[in-house]
């Protein structure tokens, strides 16, 4: 019995440290969850409002004119960095990732997340202060853990910024944004959060981390409470922008 024990405690090491990663599409041996070819090969987005990253068409704008998304709303971020477009692969990764306790996809996403906000930022200043979107309590007892704060630590990690994620709370469980209508979307929202913590006196400048980010509502309400607690650079780190529909309603 405890030889069966040991052994499966050490393949359980040998696995998880000393063996490489198989890449998730196409298995070959790679050093993270992605390998570098895969990671190419998704939809990376390109040219998006820099504000809330929707995406929008660089042929068709000869100025600088707001989105169709900040023109309908006041937006109290700064600015919203988002990887890729929310779809096929990367969309069934964060649903594993959510639904399925994949925390190698956290790793992975807080991994590219942090090199691509380092490019983004070679000649700016960093945030002070990292927050991850907070999940109520009662889903983060369903999930065992909070998706965005697993991608917020590695984040954090790689580039020395310090992490606060109980700063925030969510008081309201708010039923799943994806299956609501844009207008439900900012009803539901309403309200969701509290400060709980007093935030760094000094801070003036953190970053939102979240998974995926569709009409901006969420991190909108969150970053207004922030707002008002004095914070006046607040920015949007997310995976994934995901849009309704070409013709969507804000
Ligand atoms: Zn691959
Ligand atoms: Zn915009």
């Amino acid at each position: 019995m405890i030889y069966r024990i040991l052994i499966q405690a050490y393949r359980q090491f040998f696995n998880k440290f000393l063996l490489p990663h198989h890449c998730l599409l196409c298995q070959h041996i790679s050093d993270r969850a992605l390998c570098k070819d895969c990671e190419q090969s998704l939809a990376w987005l390109q040219d998006t409002c820099p504000k809330c990253s929707y995406p929008i068409d660089k042929q068709t704008i000869s100025e600088p004119t707001p989105c169709p998304a900040c023109f309908k709303n006041k937006f109290y971020f700064t600015r919203t960095i988002a990887l890729f477009h929310y779809e096929e692969p990367i969309s069934s990764f964060i649903k594993e990732l959510k639904f399925n306790g994949q925390l190698a996809v956290a790793t992975w996403l807080g991994q590219i997340l942090s090199e691509h906000v380092e490019k983004i930022y070679s000649n700016e200043l960093l945030p002070q202060l990292i927050i991850p979107m907070p999940l109520h309590v009662k889903r983060l007892r369903q999930r065992g853990y909070n998706q965005a704060l697993e991608i917020a630590r590695i984040v954090s990690k790689c580039l020395d910024i310090t992490l606060q994620p109980n700063v925030c709370r969510r008081i309201r469980h708010t039923r799943p944004q994806a299956q609501l209508s844009a207008l439900q979307r900012e009803k539901n929202i309403q309200q969701a959060f509290e400060i709980r913590g007093a935030i760094n006196v000094g801070v003036g400048h953190v970053a939102i981390i979240d998974d995926v980010m569709t009409t901006g509502s969420t991190c909108n309400v969150l970053s207004q409470l922030l707002y008002e607690q004095g914070i006046k650079q607040i920015d949007i780190w997310c995976c994934a922008r995901a849009v309704h529909s070409k013709n969507m309603q804000y």
